[in-house]
């Protein structure tokens, strides 16, 4: 039988576990373009992995984690194949809705056996006092609208191009500009998290009786506080399908435990 191990030697033998993982560093593939991408960068490099993130290059001045930044796509499932051939490891801690992403990262890990895991922050849970209609897909969303006079899109640049006909939509926000605007709209462009404060007066200013928003779920939330609280309808966009077999797993930490096992 094993000697029971007291707390202190505990401690000292999880230092050790990780102190040894980090000596021999995994080479990691982080796929980026969001918060928890960006974390999971910084703590796998302080703890001594070779971390490589990949971006899209959609953004001109992205948010930069720690360790090595690759930029641009990979040339499809194949591309990503070949780059998994330098590294252990792959993190496709990609936004919800980069569904094309996700699809290869899955494809690539199969065919090069490379363990493989998706970081997926949780989706929002409806709140009571929430009017909510939820939608399968963006270009859903503008026939889900009703009788609403004012909309606010918060989807992000992509998608915008569904509602270009509309001349309900009053306000768009994005970090880049979309291809089209809608006729009427007012574009802000500015990068979230949003202060609740912020969003409260956003939407009386702009007298928003609807915002059309994907259930990207995470820090971005405060403009559904707004509206609840203003019985603003909100139609959000779920998510799209993770592909099958995907281990998922919920933040960065969860994310970092996953590559030291
Ligand atoms: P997507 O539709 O799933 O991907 C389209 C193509 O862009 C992919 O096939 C790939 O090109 C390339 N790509 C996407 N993410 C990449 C990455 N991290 N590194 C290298 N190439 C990447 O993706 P998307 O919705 O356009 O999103 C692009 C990026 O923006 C992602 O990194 C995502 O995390 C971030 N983002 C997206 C949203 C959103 O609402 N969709 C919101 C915030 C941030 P190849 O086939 O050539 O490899």
């Amino acid at each position: 039988m094993s000697e029971p191990v007291l707390p202190s030697e505990r401690h000292s033998r999880s230092i050790y576990v990780r102190e040894s993982a980090a000596r021999s560093g995994r080479r990691v593939l982080v796929l980026g373009g969001t918060a928890e991408a960006r974390a999971l960068a910084d703590t796998l490099t302080a703890r001594g992995h070779h971390v490589t993130t990949s971006l899209a290059g959609r953004t001109r001045d992205p948010r930069l984690p720690a360790g090595e930044i690759r930029t641009g796509g990979f040339g499809g499932a194949e591309g990503l194949a070949a780059a998994l051939h330098h590294v252990e490891l792959l993190v496709d801690a990609t936004h919800p809705f980069a569904a094309r992403m996700t699809d290869h990262a899955a494809q690539a890990a199969a065919a090069t056996g490379t363990p493989w895991v998706v970081l997926r922050r949780p989706g929002w849970v409806e709140q009571p006092g929430d009017r909510w209609v939820r939608v399968p897909t963006t270009g859903a969303a503008a026939s889900a609208l009703g009788d609403a006079a004012r909309v606010f899109l918060a989807i992000g640049r992509q998608g915008v191009h569904h509602f270009g006909h509309l001349d309900t939509v009053r306000l768009v926000r994005a970090i880049e500009p979309p291809e089209v605007l809608p006729p009427h709209a007012h574009l802000i462009l500015a990068r979230g998290p949003f202060d609740p404060d912020d969003e409260r007066a956003l939407l009386a200013a702009h007298r928003i009786d609807a915002i059309v928003a994907k259930d990207s779920g995470g820090a971005t939330e405060a403009k559904l506080v707004a509206a609840r609280e203003a019985g603003v309808l909100v139609v959000l966009v779920d998510r799209p399908a993770l592909p099958a077999g995907a281990t998922v797993v919920a933040d960065a930490d969860r994310a970092a435990e996953w590559v030291e096992r």
